[in-house]
């Protein structure tokens, strides 16, 4: 593997650097407090073809692969976490689509996705009742003439509210004849179609600028075009495109983690306690050795498994890997970013308090900890 980046990843890493640092980071603490979506940031990383980083130019892509992405990701979020989960989302919806897609589906929304013409894209898998195991989905679709109908509810849903297009999973079989997963299919569903229905937004602990709702879809029909893929294998595209997904919420995690870092070591410098700049103390050098250290293993984790992808090598195991050591070390470097700050970092004058609420759900959403530890240790146990 070589870790030398050519001169396109080089290049959207020092774009997304510097919008992030000159239009996103002096509005972050801003989209938390007022929980606003970040629509006109959205459509300034488009511009820049950072919605589609992986979807080929014929699509309005900027065909720069994953490594690229994932850089991009990193960058973003280390100035606006819910600016990158939107980017993260959309990017992923696009990818789907250009993988999956007939011409005309990909002729219809990629160009729009990457554009920003769509503000964002939506991945509607989870459910109230399917989470960890969307094997239980209670969505349903079903075929009506030449169209199909589709009733149910997903819950979760990143950005429902303001996405031009949604990649939708339903039951199209028989529990019976297709138990678990095997009876899913995925559509495209764009917003407006009647019988689609969007719930309030949550009120979330972090991330508080992305939008996540719950969607009642109640014989919303959707024409026989809208199915993505082959009828029966929308399970295969859900797992591929969150292995895919789970590069990207690595690359967030590790985006919030090395603002808290900069934070902290900022801070170390400038506070005093005992006549001393607190960063001159032992317990607070050996935090920010261990945060150095932590944050470079995912990025490399986090690397290797981006490099395999665009190299078209088997990367689940390494994507599971790096998300699970990603998200977790994060947590813990936000936490020491707390404890660094002392009492100024439990108030909202200053970032490590956001960072510690934004970075909690990486552990969470696009597979739990747990669930990427049951997709490692599958892999290990042969
Ligand atoms: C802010 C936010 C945004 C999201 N965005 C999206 C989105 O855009 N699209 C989408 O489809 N979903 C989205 N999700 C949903 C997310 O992917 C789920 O929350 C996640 O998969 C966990 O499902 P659950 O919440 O139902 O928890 P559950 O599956 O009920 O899990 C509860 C706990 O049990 C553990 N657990 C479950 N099964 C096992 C097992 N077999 N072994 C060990 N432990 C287990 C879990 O790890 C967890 O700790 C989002 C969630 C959040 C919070």
């Amino acid at each position: 593997m070589d870790l030398t980046l050519d001169h396109t990843q080089a290049l959207i890493q020092k774009m997304a650097r510097e919008y992030a640092t000159r239009v996103i980071a002096p509005e972050a603490s801003a989209i938390d407090r007022e929980s606003r979506f970040p629509t006109s940031i959205l459509k300034g990383l488009a511009e820049l073809g950072l919605m589609a980083v992986g979807v080929s130019p014929e699509l309005g892509g900027s065909g720069a692969g994953t490594v690229a992405y994932a850089l991009a990701m990193q960058e973003v979020a280390r100035a606006c976490a819910s600016t990158a989960v939107t980017m993260a989302v959309t990017n992923m919806v696009g990818e789907v689509i250009a993988a999956f897609g007939t011409d005309a589906q990909k002729a219809r929304y990629n160009p729009k996705l990457a554009s920003g013409e769509y503000a964002a894209g939506a991945f509607a898998l989870s459910e109230p009742g399917a989470g960890s195991d969307p094997g239980v989905m209670a969505t349903t679709a079903r075929r009506d003439g030449d169209a199909w109908v589709i009733d149910g509810q997903k819950q979760w849903i990143t950005s429902g509210a303001h996405a031009g297009v949604m990649v939708v999973w339903a039951r199209t079989g028989d529990r019976e004849t297709f138990p678990g997963t095997r009876g899913v299919s995925c559509f495209l569903v764009e917003s407006g179609t009647p019988g689609l229905l969007i719930g309030k937004a949550e009120d979330k602990m972090g991330i508080r600028g992305s939008n996540t709702v719950s969607l009642t879809f109640d014989a919303c029909r959707v024409p026989e075009s809208a199915l993505l893929g082959e009828l029966h294998g929308g399970f295969k595209i859900a797992m591929m495109a969150l292995d895919g997904g789970r590069i990207g919420i690595s690359s967030q995690a590790i985006g919030i983690a090395r603002a808290a870092l900069a934070e902290s070591v900022q801070y170390a410098h400038d506070r005093k306690q005992f006549d001393k700049p607190i960063a001159s103390f032992q317990a607070t050098q050996w935090k920010l050795a261990d945060m150095v250290t932590e944050l470079d293993a995912a990025h490399l984790l986090t690397m290797r498994a981006a490099w395999l992808k665009d190299n078209g090598r088997p990367f689940s195991r390494e994507a599971s890997m790096a998300k699970v050591f990603a998200t977790e070390m994060a947590n813990r470097i936000c936490n020491k970013a707390v404890q660094i700050h002392g009492g100024y970092g439990y108030i909202r004058e200053f970032a490590a308090e956001r960072h510690l609420r934004d970075v909690r759900v990486t552990m969470i959403y696009e597979g739990t900890s747990e669930i990427q530890r049951i997709v490692i240790a599958r892999s290990a146990l042969g």
